[in-house]
């Protein structure tokens, strides 16, 4: 199967790693990328470590990501890193949205929305994560969930735009939990995500974007996850920090 998007594989270091540890994860990877890759490669550590990891990625293809944003461009926000900093620290990327920011940091979909604007109008692109719990995918809910979400997080923002963003798909009960969901399952997701980028920004936009699939992928199940033609690429966290492992994700066989 030829697949007309590009993929994209990104890993999630999120709470992980001293400066020194990133640094060298990162060059690892890098040592160890096939010359001849023709998809990318996206690292999200923490803010702390993008400088350590900017430096070991520089001249590669790899691209760097902050795993937030703020939506203020400067000001009184203790804590926070504004989309000029994370972009001044070598980012091109920003995750927005992650479920452990919906769940543990409160972030509601106003909050994702405010975000995703502030990240475009400073030329980042968003990796926007969406997805359901198990107690709304056993209620059947799974399908009004991320069409909320989606209808939520791209109002107001028009099509160019928008055509900037990738979603990433994160069945909650899939992260970090060891359980993936299957080719199947991810699959039907994605189909519907793409149905309602068609109906949010119609057919061509729809054909063109990318959409990810997060939720404990794995060496193992990486080929059969690339192997289903709506799935562009993938969100990984606990195993993108080991670099063989990593690796063996980035070069995925379909
Ligand atoms: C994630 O952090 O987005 C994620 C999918 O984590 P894991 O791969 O560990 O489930």
């Amino acid at each position: 199967m030829i697949k007309t998007r590009k993929s994209l594989i990104a890993g999630n270091w999120k709470m992980h790693l001293s400066r020194k540890e990133a640094g060298e994860l990162a060059l690892a990877v890098r040592k160890g990328l096939d010359p001849d890759m023709k998809h990318e490669v996206l690292f999200a550590p923490s803010f702390t470590n993008l400088e350590a990891v900017r430096q070991a990625i520089h001249g590669s293809p790899i691209l760097l990501a902050a795993q937030d944003v703020h939506w203020e461009d400067a000001g009184a926000y203790t804590g926070a890193v504004s989309p000029l900093q994370i972009k001044d620290a070598g980012c091109t990327h920003a995750i927005i949205g992650h479920s452990e920011r919906r769940k543990i940091f409160l972030e509601t979909d106003e909050i994702i929305n405010k975000k995703l604007k502030s990240a475009l109008k400073n030329s980042l692109f968003p990796v926007l994560c969406i997805g359901e719990t198990l107690e709304e995918r056993e209620q059947q809910k799974t399908y009004r969930v991320l069409q909320t979400q989606m209808q939520k997080a791209f109002l107001e923002i028009d099509a160019g735009s928008a055509s900037k963003i990738v979603i990433a798909y994160e069945p909650v009960w899939a992260i970090g939990t060891g359980k993936t969901a299957t080719p199947d399952q991810a699959q039907d997701a994605h189909v519907f995500i793409r149905k309602e980028l068609e109906r949010l920004y119609g057919e061509n936009f729809a054909t063109g974007f990318r959409i990810l699939y997060g939720g404990s992928v794995k060496a193992e199940n990486i080929d059969s996850l690339m192997a289903q033609p709506d799935i562009d690429g993938v969100l990984v966290g606990g195993e993108s920090l080991k670099a063989d492992k990593f690796l063996r994700i980035i070069h995925f066989r379909v």
